[in-house]
């Protein structure tokens, strides 16, 4: 099967006269580069005209010369010989500008450089990818305002084709233009029952070895990682539709069938200028319905994967439910600790939040798959500019939990904040950072302990060190926005799932307060963390305790633990339970503090 069935009706609507603007919106993976290539061929060949190829750069569009564009020139038997002799110097063959017979063109450009667009009227706009064409910009200024402008001169035969997997509600430029076309969506048959239906997400349904995906997806924290893991992950599921008119199961294997059946039907058939299409993976001829289970799965509690498993994989819009997290549902969620903690946490980091009269301390255990135990959380109250303040932090290298398999879990790194600015914050006395690298430099001897800083800039790789001034210290620059993206959004993820976060019972109000003080906003076309009440400590807490996770990049499934030490003879009591010494040994939190 090839995309050939669905791909009919839309460049039926490309060369339908009555037809303006074509908007196709869509998954990965249906083969709209094919499209688009289609297009090109056919005009080249019957009706040559001046086309634009926009995406969304110049580098994408020069690899697509090269990889598509060119060969299908070079392999279709109708097409060859038009293109001038590339050897030809200005001879109207380069890779961004392709002469046409009758005095026609195809300019090749890209939407990160508007001059590429250049002043030549143009007849065939086919805007590739346009929801990553740079941030939306809603008045004039916009990138797709701008090449439909383009076609102005063109106003009876002009042709606008855009396609794209869509982005979110309010920067996708895919979905306002698709809600404005008559909508169409592929109908297939049942093999069944015959009855015509759309295939709906909700309606795929699978089965899987749990055991066998467990051992596959953990670990999978890059999306590239997942991505040569999904067939062996698939293998593992059977996945089907249920006919939404019978009821019967739909297998894989109908699929074939039913696509080369199928038919687009419009929502709002009386619009007939502006055609709308809408496909999704599940039509694919490339990706099988139990790879997209297993997209489903590993997408399943991380709200950013689910971001792009609802772009990419459904094909739709991003809706975040719910923009303002409460502190309310989330301080219901504080629970009892189980005496032993679950073998499922392999690493405990700290995260320290510096403030002129006070440190604030969160420790956090966690699992490989991303779920987290908030395990404590102290406010040290001193001034900051005196070394002994820090030094109260050492109470940390004192705890020890025990796991449910006997292993003892102790601190495996400390990062602290070294990026306190007391004049942002009203306050007059400085708080000299020498103290903080003082101690950090003299404890990391014994400890791991890291010197970060909040960058409001975008960091490649979320965490980056550089040197702390001339000091021998590394300093970690940490990329705040994308570790709040993970550890925030993590807050909404249902207990027990991966990346959901536990807080045990003696938190209080103030501190579920802090913790969702942040929300994301629209500032300057970029949505970013904004602070909505005064104290934040909580986020802070956690956001480094996470960078020091990230600079630690333990090898999950593969941390040796000391174990309990059984020393202690066991006196087997009356009732052969748990005796009272070994009761003892479970979590010991002592504070020590030591002074000069
Ligand atoms: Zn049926």
């Amino acid at each position: 099967m090839d995309t050939a069935a669905y791909q009919r009706g839309i460049m039926d609507a490309v060369s339908n006269p009555l037809v303006e603007e074509v908007d196709i919106m869509s998954s990965a993976q249906i083969g709209k580069t094919e499209i688009i290539l289609n297009i090109i061929g056919r005009h080249a060949h019957r009706d040559p005209c001046s086309i634009m190829w926009l995406l969304p750069s110049l580098m994408m569009s020069k690899q697509i010369t090269k990889s598509r564009l060119e060969p299908m020139f070079e392999v279709t038997p109708v097409l060859n010989g038009i293109l001038a002799d590339k050897r030809v110097r200005d001879g109207g063959n380069s890779l961004d500008f392709k002469k046409l017979p009758g005095g026609n063109y195809l300019i090749m450009a890209g939407a990160n450089s508007p001059a590429s667009l250049s002043s030549w009227p143009i007849r065939i706009l086919l805007g590739d990818e346009i929801d990553r064409w740079g941030k939306l910009i809603k008045n004039e200024g916009d990138i797709l305002m701008l090449a439909r402008k383009r076609t102005t001169s063109f106003a009876s035969n002009k042709k606008i084709v855009l396609v794209s997997t869509p982005t979110e509600k309010g920067e996708s430029r895919i979905y306002p233009a698709f809600t404005e076309t008559n909508q169409q969506y592929f109908h297939v048959p049942c093999p069944h029952c015959g009855g015509m239906q759309v295939l709906k997400f909700g309606n795929l349904k699978f089965e899987y070895d749990r055991e066998a995906i467990k051992g596959l997806t953990q670990g999978a924290e890059e999306a590239e990682e997942f991505e040569w893991k999904r067939k062996a992950i698939a293998e593992h599921i059977h996945a089907w539709f249920v006919c939404e008119h019978c009821g019967s199961v739909i297998e894989h294997e109908d699929k074939h069938d039913m696509v080369l059946s199928g038919e687009w039907r419009a929502k709002f058939p009386k619009i007939v200028k502006r055609q709308g299409f809408h496909i999704w993976q599940a039509y694919s001829p490339f990706v099988t319905w139990a790879e997209t289970a297993a997209e489903f799965l590993y997408a399943t509690g991380y709200p950013d994967r689910m971001r792009v498993f609802t772009n990419t994989v459904l094909g739709e819009l991003f809706e975040e439910k719910g923009q303002r997290l409460d502190d309310a549902p989330l301080m219901e969620r504080r629970e009892q600790y189980p005496a032993k903690l679950p073998e499922k946490i392999e690493m405990v980091t700290v995260g320290v939040d510096v403030q002129g009269d006070r440190l604030e301390c969160e420790i956090i255990g966690w699992a490989a798959d991303g779920e987290n135990w908030s395990l404590d959380y102290r406010i040290l109250w001193g001034n900051t500019q005196l070394l002994e303040t820090y030094e109260q932090l050492e109470y940390v290298w004192e705890l020890e939990w025990e796991r449910q398999d006997g292993a003892l879990l102790t601190v495996d790194a400390l990062g602290i904040d070294v990026g306190y600015n007391p004049s942002e914050k009203g306050n007059t006395e400085d708080v000299d950072s020498n103290v903080i690298y003082d101690w950090v430099e003299s404890i990391s001897k014994l400890h791991r302990v890291f010197a970060v800083k909040g960058s409001s800039t975008r960091v490649e790789g979320v965490v980056k060190w550089t040197r702390a001034g001339k000091r021998r210290l590394k300093l970690w620059r940490v990329d705040g926005e994308q570790i709040k993206d993970v550890v925030l959004k993590r807050l909404r993820i249902d207990p027990g799932l991966p990346g959901s976060a536990h807080f045990p019972l003696q938190y209080d109000k103030h501190y579920f307060m802090m913790l969702t003080a942040e929300e994301k906003k629209l500032k300057a076309g970029r949505r970013v963390w904004t602070k909505i009440r005064e104290r934040n400590e909580a986020v802070d807490t956690r956001q480094y305790a996470y960078a020091s996770l990230l600079i630690l990049k333990p090898k999950w499934g593969h941390i040796k633990r000391r174990m309990v030490e059984r020393e202690v003879k066991e006196e087997p009591s009356e009732d052969g339970g748990v005796t009272e010494k070994r009761q003892r040994l479970r979590v010991k939190k002592r504070l020590k503090m030591r002074r000069r």
